[in-house]
């Protein structure tokens, strides 16, 4: 596991985006510079409790987050952490998850 968590900003309008998109949605530019966002802000958490043709499936929280100076995106949720909180990101493969940080 990795800390932080990759996004892609636009070379020309400065936007973030995760993940990676062909064109900027908002100025259609293709150059993207890649940097790294660790903390975000838990927006909307919901649960999957099942999942079609998975056995033994534990129920996931999800989040949506919105990335500190970086853009909105979802992650797996490893915690308890509810709307409100603020989290920490890392990557597990290629995937974001987030954690509640530790109060420093
Ligand atoms: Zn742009």
């Amino acid at each position: 596991m990795s800390a932080g968590v990759p996004i892609w900003r636009c070379a020309n309008c400065r936007a973030g985006y995760f993940p990676e998109p062909l064109l900027c949605p908002r100025c259609n530019g293709g150059t993207f510079e890649i940097g790294r966002v660790h903390e975000a802000v838990v927006e909307e958490v919901s649960v999957i409790r099942h999942m079609i043709g998975q056995e033994n499936w534990q129920p996931r929280r999800i989040a949506s987050v919105l990335a500190c100076g970086g853009p909105r995106m979802t992650v797996g949720l490893r915690d308890e952490s509810g709307p409100g909180a603020v989290i920490e990101l890392f990557e597990e493969g290629t995937a974001p998850f987030g954690l509640a940080k530790n109060p420093a």
